[in-house]
């Protein structure tokens, strides 16, 4: 299953695709994720990613799209993957179709998961993140048992440097601009699935696994 899933920052992507990882034993391929783990270990990507990141602006195109043609064509994305983050423009999504296509795949469904613009600051303020297995929390919705230790491997909880309010209103903005296009532009290609983001996170994920269930290869 070559799966996408779409929606605006704070939707709910990481934490479902964590989910769909587990019940179909595919990869979840991250941008995000990718860039801050380059911007940790200081390598030169992570050092073209990183101003933009802070600002809330997008990567180049050509940065992104190099990044993802590398990682989808490791073996393990060969019986599927789950893109989160990727493509977030028109450019990426062409760039996407062409990828797949020279590597004899394409894409089995795009499920974007809608969640109101008013519900999207909170949902990225109160995020908090494992440090060492990447666990998604949310203070208010989703919260750790104990306060700062990640419940699965009593790993410390951090805080994005992009999770405040005023460079969520960028990502939000450049996400109307940038990436809202995608919708129509898979929903043209017949693929296209939307979901209720603003249920409770497990009833989400069944949705997802719902739609998933009558879904060929
Ligand atoms: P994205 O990957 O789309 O940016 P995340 O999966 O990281 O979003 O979720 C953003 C924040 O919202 C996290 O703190 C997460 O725990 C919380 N969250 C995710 N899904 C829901 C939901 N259905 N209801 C309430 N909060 C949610
Ligand atoms: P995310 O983890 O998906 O919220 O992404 C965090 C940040 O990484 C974004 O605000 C962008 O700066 C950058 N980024 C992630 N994915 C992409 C992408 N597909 N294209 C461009 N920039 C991206």
């Amino acid at each position: 299953m070559q799966l996408l899933l779409m929606g605006p920052p704070g939707a709910g992507k990481g934490t479902q695709a964590a989910e769909l990882v587990k019940k179909f034993s595919i990869p979840q391929i991250s941008t995000g994720d990718m860039f801050r783990a380059a911007v940790k270990e200081g390598t030169e990507l992570g050092k073209k990613a990183k101003a933009c990141m802070e600002k809330g602006a997008l990567v180049p195109d050509e940065v992104t799209i190099g990044i993802v043609r590398e990682r989808l064509s490791k073996d393990d994305c060969a019986k599927g993957f789950i893109l989160d983050g990727f493509p977030r423009t028109v450019e990426q999504a062409d760039a996407l179709t062409k990828i797949l296509a020279d590597l004899g795949m394409k894409l089995t469904r795009v499920l974007n998961i809608h969640v109101p613009a008013e519900d999207l600051i909170e949902r990225a303020v109160g995020r908090r993140i494992c440090k060492n297995c990447g666990a998604t929390y949310h203070v208010k919705f989703n919260p750790p048992k104990n306060n700062s230790t990640c419940d699965n491997c009593g790993g410390e909880l951090f805080q994005r440097a992009d999770d405040n309010a005023e460079t969520m209103k960028k990502r939000l903005s450049v996400y109307e601009d940038s990436t809202r296009p995608l919708i129509d532009y898979y929903k043209k290609i017949g693929i296209y699935t939307e979901i209720d983001g603003r249920q409770p996170i497990g009833k989400v994920t069944e949705d997802l696994i719902q739609i998933l269930s009558s879904v060929k290869d």
